[in-house]
């Protein structure tokens, strides 16, 4: 669980006009293309790996004698390798190139955002600005990235330049794991220490009651109207008025669950482990008998997109783990578990008792840490609830169980 450090990139299309007269980018931009067409007519035929120091020591005094500058060369060597090899892994046929267009290292570049000015460093010691034809606001928020390469493109008469940003984030060391099990009734997050301590608990309700009663009503109206609905006004607004109401009631609590779930992950330094929805659908299409019927797939997407999203936000991790078995298997000895009363499971082997979604959460936290344990912490099996321990999972403190009842009345009332 070390701290990662992930890079975004973004592109920045923009138009850019010359300063004074086109022909000197014109001509180095024709100049930049038959360069890469030389290169690729050379490599062609070659069938053996070409590294960067092959391409250099084949092309890179030719390039020069056209009067290009060092990084233009490898630029254009590394536009050619590309090039050659998409051909030949698509169409096989060698490509033939008419667009003008030239990707141009940092080196060869200097970006002032202040004043919207490009100056591009072309063949021959020349130098040409240009200005860039965007309002400011599109450019504001790239100030505080770096920017390593661009793209220079004539098309239709108009130059436009793509310049590449990045940006290092870097997320936050995780120290706990914060695992979320999403069923039917309830989102049940659970953060454990790497020792296998739980230590917060915190169940919202999912209001899928709320969401059903609609569904019936616009049921109900289309039975009525089998075949009119569609035509007649006020019936087909009576259930796009449903329609409506479902979408906020699943949104506005997808949202909060995000947030929810990312300020908790924040404040304990968790990584945030979520089941792979892809393969629930794979390999257990009936885990809960009404899931797919009533609720479906896409309530409980709804709601890793808003956790994802918040996570993405605080710059937290987020891991996905094979659901397969978190809600039948034990977490102490790995036996068959049954229904025990209400919402309670039982393990016929080892006497394990616990209720339905916190079992489900210690699962889905093994399931990670033994994949994980490498990563410097120690991938210790949790301590398995006892069987004693309260089945319903709201040990919690008090105030836990207070925000939790709020967070249901929110979508009961
Ligand atoms: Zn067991």
């Amino acid at each position: 669980m070390r701290g990662e450090e992930l890079v975004v990139n973004e592109a920045l299309k923009v138009r850019a006009l010359p300063e004074g007269s086109y022909d000197k980018l014109l001509e180095f931009l024709r100049l930049y293309r038959d360069a890469v067409q030389i290169v690729v007519d050379r490599i062609w035929g070659i069938d053996e790996k070409l590294s960067w120091k092959k391409l250099h020591r084949l092309f890179y005094s030719d390039l020069m004698r056209l009067g290009l500058r060092a990084h233009h060369a490898k630029e254009i060597y590394v536009n050619a390798k590309s090039l050659m090899e998409s051909a030949k892994g698509n169409s096989g046929r060698k490509p033939v190139l008419r667009k003008l267009s030239a990707r141009i290292d940092k080196y060869d570049y200097k970006l002032d955002l202040d004043n919207m000015v490009l100056t591009l460093k072309l063949h021959n010691n020349y130098e040409v600005k240009l200005r860039l034809v965007t309002p400011r606001e599109r450019v504001e928020k790239f100030r505080s990235w770096s920017n390593y390469e661009l793209v220079v493109k004539y098309e239709d008469g108009e130059f436009w330049v793509s310049i590449y940003f990045k940006r290092i984030v870097k997320s936050l060391k995780p120290r706990t794991v914060i695992a979320i099990d999403l069923n039917f009734g309830n989102v049940t997050l659970a953060i454990y220490t790497p020792d296998g301590r739980r230590v917060r608990l915190k169940k919202l309700k999912t209001p899928h009651k709320k969401i059903l009663t609609h569904k019936i009503w616009v049921e109900r109206i289309q039975k009525k109207y089998p075949k009119s609905w569609r035509f007649i006004k006020g019936v087909r607004r009576a259930i796009e008025k449903h329609g409506e109401r479902i979408k906020n009631i699943s949104w506005d609590y997808a949202h909060k669950t995000g947030n929810t779930t990312a300020k908790l992950a924040f404040r304990h330094h968790s990584v945030i482990i979520l089941e792979d929805l892809e393969k629930l659908r794979e390999n257990n299409k009936k885990r809960d008998k009404e899931f797919n019927k009533k609720l479906g797939l896409w309530f409980y997407r709804r709601i890793q997109f808003c956790i994802e999203y918040e996570a993405m936000e605080r710059n937290l991790q987020v891991a996905k783990i094979d659901p397969r078995g978190t809600s039948s298997k034990c977490p102490r000895c790995g036996g068959r578990l049954v229904e025990d009363g209400y919402r309670v499971l039982r393990c016929r082997k080892c006497g394990f008792i616990g209720d339905r979604d916190v079992t489900a959460t210690i699962n889905i936290y093994k399931k990670y840490i033994s994949k994980h344990s490498r990563c410097g912490v120690p991938g210790v099996a949790p301590n398995a609830p006892k069987p004693d321990e309260n089945p319903s999972g709201m040990q919690g403190n008090r105030d836990e169980a207070m925000t939790t009842s709020n967070h249901m009345n929110l979508y009961e009332s």
